[in-house]
């Protein structure tokens, strides 16, 4: 891996692209969009970002809100729908340079048709594929099952999460099907869209926190493909439901931690942060002897106020319970709460991402061999390329 390639990762991931002027598609950029046309302004995970191909180094999730983007001085001119487009430097005066030119991963052609069930053709209106799910990056369908999230309705959501706003505006469907999302996935692989699947939840009342409702989307999904299979779980109060995941044939799993020391878990995370600290080790250790080596994760956000001594601590609780840290840089996502991110610039970020893959090294974990999900597609995080650094470069 080229370092300066590691670098940049970081470097886009953190600053995002900041439009400078608001496009005017049909007059002089015939290829652009809108910023809202491009990027989920909810959901699940890092929203507000678009998918983008640096040569054959990386590909990544670049923020382009405009509450993500403010001070960024890497300008677009407009946003690009698919091809290779330029990314400027801006220096002191407003002078722009060109800095790197990128490849935008176009959307799947199929978004816009309509989904209608079988047995109910006729009677239905049908459901525009993209409210089943999305295809991330190159190749990885992904879909939240059930938007809704338990904390949303106390008033204890995480700070930084958009989950239920992607209900609000419309754009998704509140509960997932398992038959919808195989009609997807075979839009999605006839235009080789699809290696892998990244599924998420909001967390459920009850003991399994709504872990069980993966098994019949893995089952339908692994009854029709060969893909391999991730899925987001909020800690169990019982392995017997972990048990059931791998029964029902997933490969990966992400039990996400978020944040770390405990301060932070409470400022940012109150209603998750109720989940002690070890249920979330009970959980990490028997997933890891379940679903085997690399096959574990955690998201751990970057820029919360947390010290480097406190990330490094997270870190170190991950790795020597053998869960690969997801690094993120935490983004302002419209319509949350939380407003800016806390690092002081994308070279804090660099030396976090470089600490956390000499940590990954030391202790023999490899995010390369994650069999899906957010490690593999690592579109959110630079952790993969900081490895392969690392690797490279002890
Ligand atoms: S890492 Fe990939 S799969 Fe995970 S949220 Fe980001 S884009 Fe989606």
């Amino acid at each position: 891996m080229d370092p300066s390639a590691f670098e940049l990762k970081v470097e886009v991931l953190f600053k995002g692209f900041r439009l400078e002027a608001p496009p005017t598609p049909s007059i002089d950029e015939p290829g652009a969009a809108t910023i809202d046309a491009v990027s989920r302004k909810g959901g699940a995970g890092p929203a507000g970002g678009m998918f983008v191909v640096y040569e054959d180094k990386f590909q990544a999730n670049v923020p382009i809100q405009d509450q993500m983007t403010r001070g960024s001085d890497l300008v677009i001119n407009a946003v690009p729908t698919s091809g290779s487009f330029d990314v400027f430097k801006q220096h002191g005066g407003g002078k722009l340079d060109t800095y790197k030119t990128f490849w935008k991963v176009p959307p799947p052609s199929f978004y816009d048709e309509l989904y209608l069930p079988k047995d109910r053709l006729g009677i239905w209106d049908g459901i525009p594929f993209r409210k089943i799910a999305l295809v991330h990056g190159t190749d990885c369908v992904a879909t939240t099952i059930n938007q809704s999230c338990k904390y949303w309705r106390c008033g204890t959501q995480c700070d930084f999460c958009a989950i239920e706003e992607s209900m609000r505006d419309g754009s998704t469907m509140p509960l997932k099907d398992p038959a919808a999302l195989v009609a997807f996935t075979e839009k999605a692989r006839a235009e080789k869209r699809v290696k892998h699947f990244t599924l998420t939840s909001g967390t459920q009342d009850g003991p399994d926190g709504g872990a069980l409702e993966y098994v019949p989307f893995v089952e339908a999904l692994k009854g029709n493909f060969k893909y391999p299979v991730h899925v987001q779980v909020a800690p169990v109060s019982k392995t017997e439901y972990l048990d059931k995941l791998y029964y029902a044939g997933v490969d990966n799993v992400g039990i996400h931690l978020e944040t770390f020391p405990e301060a932070n878990r409470r400022m940012h995370t109150p209603g998750k942060s109720e989940i002690p600290l070890k249920a979330f080790e009970k959980n990490w250790d028997y997933a890891v002897s379940l679903f085997g080596e690399n096959q574990v994760e955690s998201y751990l956000l970057v820029g919360l106020g947390e010290t480097f001594l406190e990330f490094k601590g997270a870190v170190d609780l991950l790795v020597d319970h053998g869960v690969i840290p997801f690094v993120v840089p935490a983004r302002p996502i419209k319509n949350t709460s939380f407003e800016k991110n806390k690092l002081g610039g994308h070279e804090e970020l660099v030396q976090r991402y470089v600490h956390a893959a000499k940590r990954l090294h030391e202790q023999g974990l490899k995010p390369e061999k994650a069999l899906a999900g957010c490690v593999r597609c690592g579109a959110c995080s630079a952790i993969q390329e900081a490895a392969r650094v690392v690797q490279q470069y002890p």
